[in-house]
């Protein structure tokens, strides 16, 4: 132990959650992430540095670590850095919640390995329950099938629950929050239904293409009674509900209509190793500079304690005053 406090802001929030991208390279291109001509843009570290780095927020107070990217199973060494992580306890000594979030793509191949590893659990991220309308958005043809086998592959290895996400855009996926109600009941998996973000390389994003909170309830409503279920934990970003025959998860997180700041509790460290205070910040915290320049874990430590007191006290979307962010959303780490 450095003998720190837990990480807090200024805002007096904990931050007890970390997503550490280890690459911004992708194998999909989805249409409303990615322009389709840029390609990874940011450098990755080495495998023992994103080890040192989350031993050190570990340390700090993180709880929550999900691996992210870019596309994380395509990252050389993500088993080995999984199996090292998976030792690592919280502050009171419990178990790190452990997971990846990750298009699906290479799952069925390293579903397995990864729960062997000691990963708790995955989140997959896909936006129709249909093979056309994923191939338009992928742009990578047999992507549906790909994942569906990704999926039943993680819940074959215990990865679980397993989540699916699907990031909801009017005109464009919005006519699939139904089928994903009966997908999450026939398949036995959470599906959550996410606000779309000006995070994107492109400029798509206007207020109409953000399908709302109450819209997505409406529509759920409309197919069977839902059921408001309680949250897991304080800082839940999701709001969970069940049908009236308990069959059947659903969570909707409304980060545009419903901003959450208040209780956030995240940061993240992106695939070259640099401290993102919010997604929407202008400005990245060059973590790995100090480690390259020799620095100590006690020096990081502090530069890691300094920069997160800093923490931005809410996002901007919606607002004239709303500058879109530095990086866009594949090389932060979603
Ligand atoms: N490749 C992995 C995956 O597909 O899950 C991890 C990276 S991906 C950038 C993480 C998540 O961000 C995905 O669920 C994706 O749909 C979501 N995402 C990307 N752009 C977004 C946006 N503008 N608004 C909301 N979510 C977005």
């Amino acid at each position: 132990m450095l003998g720190f406090s837990p990480l807090t802001d200024r805002h007096g929030r904990a931050i007890t959650d970390l997503r550490i991208s280890v690459t911004d390279r992708c194998n999909y291109r989805c249409v409303y992430c990615r322009t389709g001509s840029e390609g990874a843009q940011y450098s990755e570290l080495p495998i023992a540095d994103y080890l040192r780095l989350a031993r050190i927020f570990v340390d700090l107070g993180i709880e929550k670590l999900r691996l992210t990217g870019g596309e994380p199973l395509l990252r050389k060494g993500l088993i080995e850095l999984i199996r090292e992580l998976a030792k690592l306890h919280t502050r009171l000594g419990g178990e790190l919640d452990l997971a990846v979030t990750t298009n699906g793509h290479l799952l069925e191949d390293q579903a397995m390995r990864l729960k062997d590893a000691g990963l708790s659990r995955v989140t997959i991220s896909m936006d129709a329950v249909e093979a056309k309308t994923v191939t338009r958005i992928t742009r990578v043809p047999g992507s549906f099938a790909k994942v569906q086998r990704g999926i039943s592959a993680a819940q074959k290895a215990g990865l679980e629950p397993v989540k699916v996400n699907c990031v909801v855009m009017r005109g464009f996926n919005d006519d699939q929050i139904v089928p994903f109600a009966k997908f999450s009941r026939e398949h036995g998996v959470i599906v959550r239904f996410i606000e779309f973000m000006p995070l994107e390389e492109g400029r798509l994003w206007t207020p109409e293409t953000v399908v709302p909170f109450s819209e997505v309830v409406a529509r759920l409503e409309q197919f069977r009674p839902l059921v408001k279920l309680p949250a897991n934990t304080s800082g839940e970003t999701a709001v969970r509900y069940t049908f009236d025959d308990e069959l059947g998860e659903i969570g909707i997180i409304a980060p545009v209509s419903r901003a959450f700041c208040e209780q956030c509790s995240r940061v993240r460290l992106t695939s070259d190793g640099k401290i993102r205070t919010c997604l929407f910040s202008q400005f990245d915290h060059d973590l790995y500079g100090v480690m390259r320049r020799g620095g100590s874990d006690e020096e990081l430590a502090v530069f890691i304690t300094k920069t997160i007191a800093r923490k931005e006290a809410r996002h901007h979307i919606g607002e004239p005053s709303f500058l879109k962010p530095s990086r866009s959303m594949v090389h932060i780490g979603g």
